[in-house]
């Protein structure tokens, strides 16, 4: 495809970008030019490279000359398979492959959670170092029995934040805070161990134009992994924090969930640079994932303009200047509550579209439901000892205690744990 297009651009043709058009060339060129990948799988790679092209293109349209289209050649490139061009059995699934080639068998390491009947497609991708098979399948909206359905008239408010991922304010003066601090731990734990990292190797690193060293091979390799499992551990806490709000919604019987979108405040504007803070503080993946769970339970999701909730009192509605810490007071009246909380309940108020109604009375939630995302990051806990911590800052800890050996006799400390058991003592 990248050839075709640098002799077209040599011969000062157009270069081939659309779908339609790409997959024409592919028809006319005949079997085999993507090797063993059938034209499925061909046709998914005509529609990716036609896609970065597109987005390029519109990029560069809107004034942005850093946008480049896709020319470099790529190892591995995420290829999907339609329903009825692949057979899932267990934890096998067949791909078809070329006219004439074996079929493509592809273990996996561990079932796929949806009934087969519900699966869609499924996409084969290399993230971080390691195979992955996407999948989606059709899944069926939660349906509860009668008596127990949501009730669009119970109103939940929902505030994004960063030390809080998501407070929220329901019905009856219940509230919920789900605390992100084990996320921010890891980011900041990755930080530092990606800085040290980068220092030990600096004088290793090749020149432009050198080539690398084994060495600075196996360390690039090294950073991919950590980097993916960085990725996949915050993903896993950011999951875990917006179930967390949706089985707390389910309980209260929520059924409108009023989201404040911060990104209006923020003013984000595309492309331009923020703070590693605000970068890792990811909302719009928050605001999908909580969305996609939502709408799996029944709960609507409403974005409402969030506008001055965490700075305006909810008591006398004045104006009180952001608080430093988590407790907003009211220099008016004699007002205290927690921030995220105060502004949860002030964006349940708030109506999609921001029409100026009569704002309705803040309930404010008096019964608080804490959760903790995360749980499961090495941080996390005083018993799990992260390996990226300094050991300065581990000091003071012997570990478990244990009895002394009896005289004499063998150690009760657990046996040394030998790793490589394929070799025989004494075998070189
Ligand atoms: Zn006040």
């Amino acid at each position: 495809m990248l050839e075709v297009n640098g002799w077209r651009r040599r011969r000062r043709d157009v270069p081939l970008s659309g779908y339609q058009e790409l997959c024409r060339e592919l028809a006319a060129s005949g079997p085999g030019t993507f090797a063993e990948l059938d034209s499925t799988g061909a046709r998914s790679v005509l529609r990716r490279f036609s896609d970065a092209w597109f987005a390029a293109a519109k990029r560069r349209s809107a004034g942005d000359v850093s946008a480049r289209f896709p020319r470099r050649r790529r190892g591995l490139v995420p290829v999907r398979w339609y329903h009825g061009t692949f057979t899932l059995d267990g934890r096998r699934v067949r791909i078809r492959t070329a006219k004439g080639t074996s079929a493509l068998w592809v273990r996996l390491a561990r079932e796929v959670p949806y009934p087969v009947e519900q699966v869609r497609s499924v996409t084969l991708l290399c993230e971080g170092g390691r195979l992955f098979l996407d999948v989606t399948a059709e899944v069926p909206v939660a349906v509860y029995p009668p008596g127990e359905q949501r009730d669009p008239g119970r109103v939940a408010g929902v505030d994004l934040g960063i030390i809080h991922p998501y407070a929220l304010a329901g019905p009856d003066g219940e509230g919920l805070l789900v605390s992100g601090r084990a996320i921010r731990a890891e980011h900041r734990m990755h930080l530092a161990d990606t800085k040290s990292r980068r220092r030990a190797v600096s004088r290793r690193a090749p020149k432009p134009g050198q080539m690398g060293s084994r060495r600075w091979r196996q360390y690039r390799r090294r950073v991919r992994l950590v980097e993916g499992r960085h990725r996949r551990r915050v993903r896993q806490a950011q999951h875990e924090a917006a179930r967390n709000v949706i089985s707390w919604a389910v309980d209260q019987r929520v059924g409108v969930l009023h989201v404040g979108d911060p990104r209006g405040v923020l003013d984000l504007p595309a492309g331009r640079r923020h703070n590693l803070r605000l970068r890792q503080w990811q909302i719009g993946r928050l605001l999908q994932v909580l969305t996609d769970k939502a709408t799996l339970a029944g709960i609507s999701v409403r974005l409402v303009d969030e506008r001055d909730t965490s700075s305006t009192c909810p008591a006398c509605r004045m104006r009180v200047s952001k608080p430093r810490g988590r407790t907003l007071s009211c220099p008016h009246c004699a007002f205290s509550g927690h921030r995220d909380l105060v502004a949860a309940a002030s964006i349940a108020t708030r109506v999609p579209g921001g029409g100026s109604t009569t704002p309705a009375a803040v309930v404010l939630p008096e019964v608080v439901t804490h959760r903790r995302a995360g749980r499961h990051l090495p941080g996390a806990g005083r018993s799990r000892r992260d390996p990226r911590r300094p050991a300065w800052a581990a000091r003071g800890s012997v570990g478990p205690r244990r009895p002394a050996p009896p005289p004499g006799g063998e150690s009760l400390a657990q046996q040394a744990r030998i790793h490589n058991t394929h070799r025989k003592p004494g075998e070189r």
